[in-house]
């Protein structure tokens, strides 16, 4: 069974270690989020990639859900003796030399995709992780501060102003002229079925989807396409997706992203056992909806809700 997987960070990588543990001989593709991408002293650092790569790695910190387990943060500490930040971007020392590897491969002429392979024959994620392009895409956010309009890097809305002002906008930039990673469309065009785990829909997967050609790679796959919701109660399980849901418009509800993806990308859709009373409406947009307990609370829960996912391809297969 080949499978491919859209995915954000934690949520996307959390899903596939389920995933990964209730389909042990399937073939896995992950297609990687680069919109959070972030140079910081002068390195080249992509979150989402690593939150997949030591998840699956075994290198997490686990409570945490990003980031090195058993982490020290002396090189922070000597940057801000010398007055540099940002000090509020977490770079511990461990994850430090992944994105000076990273770097160095970059300065010599790797494109991204063969660094992260690089990368991952270290980590052996057991599954194929493929940035989703080896161009520059970089999520900004429209906010207004002291009543004044002005664009900031993803991360500088997300980690530093814990999105406590509203997004008046998330702009991919440079996606509209990004060409997918290598292997990205050859990947979902032999896949078996397309998983959008529980990942954010809007900087995650709506960034995925805004290289050229993947939205379409999908929708025409011709295989079905399944995703979990990351809105359980009408709010995100963790994390403010429903301040980047509101600056496209969408209710921060199950069945809103739902009918945010539409039936022309989405065949099948879980929502969770509290937002049972969500499918009729998510049915009604005409995705096949059913209701399964999404929260992955260990590995275990994951791969029941991976199993739960399987099975609803199997049901829109049939
Ligand atoms: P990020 O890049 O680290 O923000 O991670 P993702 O985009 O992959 O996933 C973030 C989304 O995962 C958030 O919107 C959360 O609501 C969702 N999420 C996190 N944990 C869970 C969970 O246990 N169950 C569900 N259904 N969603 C979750
Ligand atoms: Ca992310």
């Amino acid at each position: 069974m080949r499978m491919v997987v859209l995915a954000g960070g934690i949520g996307g990588a959390r899903f596939l270690r389920g995933l990964k543990r209730a389909a042990p001989d399937a073939d896995i593709t992950v297609i990687g989020n680069t919109g959070d991408d972030i140079h910081l002293f002068g390195l080249k650092v992509c979150p989402d990639l690593d939150t997949v790569m030591y998840t699956l790695g075994g290198g997490i910190d686990e409570e945490q859900g990003w980031g090195r387990a058993d982490e020290t943060f002396t090189v922070k500490g000597e940057l801000a003796a010398y007055g540099v930040g940002p000090e509020w971007f977490g770079l511990g020392d461990r994850d430090f030399a992944t994105h000076i590897v990273r770097t160095q491969m970059l300065g010599a002429g790797y494109p991204l995709s063969a660094v992260t392979e690089a990368l991952c024959d270290r980590w052996r994620p057991g599954v194929r992780l493929l940035p989703m392009s080896d161009d520059r895409v970089e999520t900004h956010v429209a906010v207004e501060i002291g009543g004044e309009r002005r664009a900031v890097h993803f991360q500088e809305y997300w980690v530093k102003l814990r999105a406590s002002v509203d997004a008046h906008a998330v702009v991919p930039v440079g996606a509209e002229q990004a060409k997918p990673a290598p292997g990205v469309l050859e990947a979902i065009a032999e896949a078996d079925v397309v998983l959008f785990p529980p990942s954010n829909p809007v900087v995650s997967i709506g960034t995925i989807l805004a290289v050229p050609g993947i939205r379409e790679a999908v929708a025409e796959a011709g295989v079905p396409v399944v995703g979990l919701s990351p809105i359980v109660g009408n709010a995100p399980v963790r994390g403010m997706a429903d301040k980047v849901l509101a600056a496209v418009g969408v209710e921060a509800t199950a069945a809103a992203v739902a009918r945010h993806y539409g039936s022309g990308l989405l065949d099948g859709w879980l929502v969770d056992t509290v937002d049972a009373d969500a499918i009729a409406e998510v049915e009604a947009a005409g995705i096949r909806c059913r209701s399964v307990p999404l929260l992955m609370t260990d590995v275990d829960a994951a791969a029941a809700m991976a199993r739960e996912a399987l099975a609803l391809a199997e049901e829109v297969r049939g």
